[in-house]
């Protein structure tokens, strides 16, 4: 079975060394040493000056835009994981979809103007795929109209934008550190952002609003990790320049392999340097993706559909149309890729889908 991802694991004892310390200190979460040293390390590698580390990408969103104090509208994208809406509905307030841009599938800047309104509060975009938005398009929107910008970066671990990680940009970027991501410590997020004030408020969000054992700044959740979690990341990030480099390889032979397939490839961002956390490729017509999605499957292949359906149909959002995501939605597939998928591997997969072209 070959699955479009599959969780990157150090070897076992480099774990154990570390789990092994948490049995001596007895700390086993609250801010323990191995968070605050991921944190520092995250830091250092990122080259980013304030991150916190949190338990998971979606409770991340939620401290962002309750550390924003948005309200009403936010206008956002269609096109990503149904965390980024579901966020915005669950902290009370309104997404408003604006379509994507049909070669990068992020949110059109082009079209953000048209749908503010005096209730909009911010723009909530993800850089899908890892590959960064029209960022300088959607901070210049923001400052004209005063809007808090938030980006949903849970793919971009390793994507630099002109120089910087693009975790930089936005008030606030929130990652996603599950599993599934190119880098992972089993469950986890952060939220990163330049402003010494907000990371403040965000650290005693993510911890029930403490001010001191007795004492509270205000409301809070519970957006602790562990040290068992943190561990896994410090081993992790020992790796991740490898991590990085075999995606890149995997994604260039797959470019050479698939020339002569008729899908279309993602359009990566000027200034970009890119990570290559996912693969996806856009059919001709959704018939030709399941016919292809079939034959693979029945070759024990699971690629996935990210992202479909289309989050104008989910039932808890004011009815919306975004014709190219919707469009977009329902011809993309994800080709499997993950640090040690094989060439021989690979092959199989090109060599499938290209006899599913040749067969309709
Ligand atoms: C994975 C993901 C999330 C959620 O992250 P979790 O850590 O699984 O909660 C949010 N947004 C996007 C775009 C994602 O891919």
């Amino acid at each position: 079975m070959i699955n479009v991802t599959k969780p990157f694991l150090p070897p076992e004892q480099e774990y154990a060394a570390l789990v092994s310390d948490i049995w001596k200190r007895n700390w086993l979460t609250n801010n323990g040493p191995l968070v605050n040293e991921l944190e520092l390390k995250l830091k250092e590698y990122l080259d980013i000056p304030h991150l916190l580390y949190l338990n998971n990408g979606t409770v991340a969103l939620q401290i962002a835009i309750k550390a924003l104090e948005l309200s009403g509208e936010i206008i956002t994208t269609s096109f990503s994981y149904v965390a980024t809406t579901s966020s915005i509905v669950w902290e009370g307030c309104k997404p408003v979809f604006v379509d994507i841009d049909k070669e990068t599938f992020n949110i059109n800047a082009e079209k953000i103007e048209a749908a503010i309104t005096p209730k909009t509060s911010a723009i909530l975009a993800t850089h899908v795929f890892g590959n960064p938005c029209n960022i300088d398009a959607i901070d210049a929107i923001a400052q004209k109209h005063k809007l808090k910008v938030i980006y949903d970066a849970a793919h971009c671990f390793g994507t630099q934008y002109k120089g910087k990680s693009v975790f930089a940009y936005g008030d606030i970027s929130t990652t996603s550190f599950h599993a599934t991501k190119l880098y992972h410590t089993i469950e986890g997020g952060a939220v990163i952002t330049n402003s010494p004030e907000l990371t403040h408020k965000m650290s005693y969000l993510r911890n029930f609003g403490h001010n001191g054992p007795e004492a509270f700044f205000g409301i809070g959740i519970n957006g602790k990790n562990s040290e068992f979690h943190a561990a896994m990341g410090l081993v992790n990030l020992n790796y991740i320049k490898a991590i990085l480099a075999s995606r890149k390889k995997q994604s260039l032979y797959y470019n050479d392999r698939l020339s002569t397939l008729t899908t279309q490839k993602i359009k990566i961002q000027a200034l970009t340097d890119f990570n290559y956390a996912y693969y996806p490729i856009v059919f001709k017509t959704e018939d030709t993706l399941l016919k292809a999605q079939a034959l693979l499957e029945a070759n024990w292949i699971n690629p996935r559909r990210y992202f479909y359906p289309c989050l104008t149909t989910l039932n808890y959002v004011k009815p919306q149309i975004t014709p190219i995501a919707e469009d977009i939605s329902k011809r993309v597939l994800c080709l499997p890729l993950f640090h040690d998928l094989t060439t021989v591997e690979q092959n199989f997969i090109c060599r499938l889908l290209l006899r599913a072209q040749n067969n309709k």
